[in-house]
């Protein structure tokens, strides 16, 4: 879908539903990001939902961010990476996101801290957390998270600021949506790190997920249709 006028319907019913999610759950709709993801999808979606009023774009793939970054990066536009990133890909996606939602390990961790000092800029990262112990999606087990945080603290030019999530569908997303919440509560704790961002959240499932807390919700198909 790149039709212009559909995406911006479409933008528009996801923000409103974002909205009521939050009234309902007792919050400030403006305490959470909605994040457009672009995957697979053409860079004239990015325009449109941009011209829409979209600012947080994300992407899982590094090569598909950096040509989509290169290609178009007006005023305000924030990238996001959501993918397993690779050490060799590190440096140029930490260049161009502005957020990596996806760290997963002491030597990622570690390889973007010196990226960091290295450019000069701060690096911000959550902590991927891998709750259904899935072969297929990245992550920690949760029962390693607060050490990653913990190891990250150390790290200068490195600032992990939360932690994200990819669930396992089934049908309580709900329910691991709450786990996460409280496994950010207890890495905060046992830490003293403070962990404010929960990246939670898809089309099928962004409201419950605004219910147990998230800030930053990844939705695609909802904004963009199917993709290729
Ligand atoms: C593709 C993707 C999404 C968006 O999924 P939709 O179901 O299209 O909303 C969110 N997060 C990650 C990490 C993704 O790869």
């Amino acid at each position: 879908m790149t039709d212009s006028s559909e995406i911006a319907e479409c933008l528009a019913r996801v923000r409103a539903a974002v909205a009521t999610a939050a009234r309902d759950a007792g919050r400030d709709p403006a305490e959470i990001t909605l994040i457009g993801v672009s995957k697979r999808q053409p860079l004239a979606a990015i325009e449109a939902a941009f011209e829409a009023g979209l600012r947080d774009i994300g992407e899982n793939h590094a090569d598909e961010l950096l040509e989509k970054a290169a290609a178009f990066a007006p005023d305000g536009l924030r990238y996001h990476f959501i993918g397993r990133l690779s050490s060799r890909r590190a440096r140029k996606v930490a260049r161009q996101a502005m957020l990596i939602h996806t760290l997963d390990s002491l030597r990622l961790a570690r390889k973007l801290s010196l990226i960091a000092q290295e450019e000069g800029r701060e690096v911000r990262a959550l902590v991927q957390v891998n709750q259904g112990g899935e072969a297929t999606k990245g992550g920690v087990a949760p029962a390693a998270a607060a050490a990653l945080v913990h190891d990250t603290a150390a790290l200068p030019g490195l600032c992990v600021i939360g932690l994200m999530s990819i669930p396992p569908f089934d049908d309580r997303p709900r329910d691991w949506f709450r786990y996460l919440r409280e496994l950010r509560d207890a890495a905060a704790a046992e830490t003293g790190i403070a962990l404010p961002e929960l990246s939670m959240g898809m089309s099928h499932d962004f409201a419950e997920a605004i219910a147990e807390g998230a800030t930053l919700v990844r939705v695609g198909t909802a904004i963009f249709g199917a993709r290729d």
